[in-house]
């Protein structure tokens, strides 16, 4: 699998991340870097997958949903994927001191830290 990327300007990220579906394959590589593992069975493998809402997959073996967005800030949220995407690519590209790979915990952190911008000045956060 490649490496995951960290768009480093405004074209870049548009061609990242041009809608949902893209910004929810970088969300599923971020939370699964080896694959899909079903949260309830732990049953890896290919997950079912549902065209009009890109932030869920589907296990094949017990038939539950597991979103994407679960552990994060984004979890209760109804906004779209692509706006959250473009708040965290504006924050992490805008805010002095904020490395390109705490892009991803800024918006992707599972560990549980809220709010999730705690994490960006929390260097024990995302360490995996
Ligand atoms: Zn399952």
């Amino acid at each position: 699998m490649s490496e995951l990327l960290f768009p480093k300007s405004l074209p870049e990220f548009q061609k990242l991340f041009p809608d949902d579906a893209a910004c929810a394959v970088y969300m599923e590589r971020v939370r699964w870097p080896k694959g899909f593992v079903c949260p309830s069975c732990e049953t890896a493998g290919e997950p079912g997958r549902i065209a009009t809402r890109p932030h869920v997959l589907r296990c094949k073996k017990c038939k539950k949903e597991a979103r994407l967005t679960a552990g994060t800030v984004m979890q209760d949220s109804h906004t779209p994927l692509l706006t959250w995407f473009w708040g965290a690519y504006l924050v992490a590209s805008l805010t002095p001191g904020i490395a390109g790979c705490s892009w991803t915990c800024l918006s992707f952190c599972y560990c549980g830290a809220a709010p999730c911008c705690r994490a960006v000045t929390s260097s024990d956060c995302c360490s995996s």
